[in-house]
């Protein structure tokens, strides 16, 4: 049976199950444990709030009942972008989607809409500024409407970083359209706004789904900065040779220099920052969308609405502002589900530009103690010698009961040292030289050194002049940096890097009370998780891999899709394992629903078949 069948079918609907639909038309075994529940609440006629982590599946809640249900169902997204997508996506499965957006001229309207009024769309994308329109509203309420879907719920939420005024307007929704369930979706964590949007979106007697917001197939990982560029070609050389990702740098220029120096390594790179023309920033999306193993190097203005799947690493070259920014960045790798790494390198200049920024912010008291509250939290991450992932779900109100096994400190548990008399001899120094200097030369005198600019200071003579030179200078840094990120030291407010005594250090000065430091790891986290390894270093034929992938990028490149929308990743590696003979076997595979088994069937035959005429005279 395939999908025309089934939606031909559709007007008396009560016989098809939703597990039909996942089979039939997604290709997939069997739903998630949350998504199973949500659908059957939305088939049922109620509605209901879901709360997933990126990644989760929250799509098909909405889309297997719209599918099940007699009617369209409106999905209403802010994006326009990832609206598109989703489209494209949905016609590759033989699914009815359209969209109905201010990208569109007046015909392509109007064509949109009769198809809604005459019942041949199983899934409408709409932006919320076009659904309160009462054209639209009107529209809506001649249609056959299955379901109205609020993505991106969180918009609706004064508070968050993404409010849009539209989605205020949606609780309209609730009073209009009594008979039609809702269901408002979210990755949004935080309790007050899931309150938030409940309240605004008229859901507070609807049933909420939530899941943790564990993304165990991440793989977090920060290590001290020593050499920035090095570590990150290094890390990209051995884990992630030819591999999509992202890399995170505060600065504009920092992009540019970061993607040429990929580039000249030989990788995919491209810039992405607010500073470059639209053209040039759509066109570096598109590539990274469209073509396998391109590195974007952004601004955090990156990320919103990508939807890429096989994002294999997500790398920080300076560190985000709060732990709500670093778990959304990081959020954006492995959305297929498949191993990723979330790879930060951070030193001591980073923690002291982020909080000479947030001093010389522009901000009342208020909003400054908050910021300041927030890096604080972000620098403890950094720090911390316990499981990373603990420490981040605790943070969002998750709890994870046993140590994760696949951060850098389960993996490689850093040591500590008791570094209370390296503490009071580090301050006593801040303090002798007139707390007027940075940190370089301030190692300098703990380690004795004789130079010129001692000599003219005079410093040769302090107290503290030579009292560490039994530690190395990266040792001394590490203290430092630890001082800073934990209050005790601060940078001076006019920004030249001198470093200062803060209240919190008298007692570490005074050495009452013992200071337990980290020490900073010489080894890298070994990759080989507890969550198996990747595709990649899985693939044992690689003749065969290539020629199922340059099969799969030929059938994107027809369409003008990416890749993964015609098969993602780890169904082209099924399809490899197990080699189908024929169509009927080849159906069996996680992935390929009906419409996509007789679109691309007999390619992917054809290219196995090719490669085992070849296989005997390559032995
Ligand atoms: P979200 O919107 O929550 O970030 P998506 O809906 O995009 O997540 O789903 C993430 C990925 O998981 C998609 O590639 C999707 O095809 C896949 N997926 C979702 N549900 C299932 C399932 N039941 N079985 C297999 N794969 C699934
Ligand atoms: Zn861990």
């Amino acid at each position: 049976m395939d999908f025309h069948q089934l939606s031909s079918r559709k007007p008396d609907t009560s016989d098809i199950a939703p597990e039909t639909v996942l089979h039939e038309v997604f290709g997939y075994g069997e739903f998630r444990p949350l998504q199973g529940d949500v659908i059957h609440e939305i088939v049922a006629g109620r509605n209901a709030l879901v709360l997933m982590p990126t990644g989760g599946g929250k799509s098909l809640c909405y889309q297997v009942p719209a599918l099940v249900r007699p009617g369209t169902g409106v999905i209403i997204s802010p994006l326009i972008a990832l609206m598109q997508d989703q489209v494209a996506a949905l016609l590759q499965l033989g699914v009815r989607a359209a969209f109905l957006n201010s990208t569109m001229d007046f015909q392509q309207a109007r064509d949109t809409e009769n198809a809604l009024l005459t019942g041949e769309l199983d899934l409408l994308y709409c932006a919320p500024e076009r659904l309160l329109q009462p054209r639209t509203l009107e529209l809506m309420h001649q249609a056959s409407i299955s379901l109205f879907a609020i993505d991106e719920a969180h918009c609706v939420s004064q508070w968050g970083h993404d409010f849009r005024a539209d989605y205020l307007g949606l609780d309209i929704l609730a009073r209009e359209f009594a008979h039609v369930p809702r269901i408002a979706l979210t990755a949004t964590a935080d309790e007050r706004t899931r309150k938030e949007i409940a309240e605004r979106l008229s859901l507070t007697e609807a049933r909420h789904f939530i899941s943790g917001f564990d993304r165990p197939n991440i793989q977090y990982r920060i290590a001290p900065k020593t050499n920035a560029n090095k570590q990150l070609l290094d890390f990209i050389k051995a884990e992630n040779q030819g591999e999509a990702g992202i890399v995170y740098c505060l600065s504009r220029n920092k992009v540019e220099a970061t993607a040429k120096l990929l580039c000249s390594k030989g990788h995919t790179a491209l810039p992405y920052h607010a500073g470059l023309p639209p053209e040039v920033r759509a066109e570096n999306q598109e590539r990274f969308l469209r073509e396998e193993g391109v590195i974007v190097v952004a601004t955090i203005a990156f990320g919103m609405g990508i939807d890429k799947p096989d994002v294999r690493f997500v790398a920080h070259l300076d560190l985000p502002k709060s732990l709500e920014a670093y778990y959304q960045e990081t959020g954006r790798a492995g959305r297929d589900g498949n191993p990723s790494v979330a790879w930060m390198v951070y030193g001591l200049q980073d923690v002291i530009k982020l909080r000479q920024m947030l001093e010389g912010s522009a901000g009342n008291d208020h909003f400054k103690r908050v910021e300041r509250q927030k890096l604080d939290a972000m620098l403890g991450l950094c720090e911390i010698t316990t499981c990373r992932r603990q420490a981040l779900l605790r943070y969002f109100g998750d709890t994870l009961e046993t140590p994760c096994g696949n951060c850098d400190t389960c993996l490689i548990p850093p040591q500590t040292w008791d570094g209370s008399v390296a503490v009071q001899k580090a301050l006593s120094c801040v303090y002798r030289t007139g707390q007027r200097f940075g940190v370089n030369y301030l190692i300098d005198v703990l380690r004795g050194s004789e130079n010129e600019r001692i000599r003219q200071s005079g410093h040769q003579v302090v107290s503290t002049f030579g009292i560490g030179a039994d530690m190395s200078a990266s040792d001394w840094k590490s203290v430092f940096r630890q001082l800073v990120a934990n209050g005790h030291l601060r940078a001076d407010p006019e920004g030249y890097g001198a470093l200062q005594l803060t209240e919190s250090c008298r007692p570490l000065l005074k050495g009452e009370v013992p200071v337990q430091l980290r020490k900073d790891p010489v080894v890298k986290a070994k990759k080989g998780t507890s969550q198996g390894s990747r595709i990649k270093e899985q693939i044992t034929d690689q003749v065969g891999w290539d020629a199922l992938r340059a099969c799969r990028k030929a059938l994107a490149d027809e369409q003008g899709v990416p890749p993964y929308v015609i098969f993602h990743d780890t169904t082209l590696f099924e399809i490899l394992e197990r080699r189908p003979a024929n169509l009927a076997e080849l159906g069996d595979i996680s992935g390929i629903g009906a419409a996509k088994l007789e679109r691309y069937g007999e390619a992917f035959l054809k290219t196995l078949s090719e490669l085992g005429s070849v296989a005997p005279q390559a032995d």
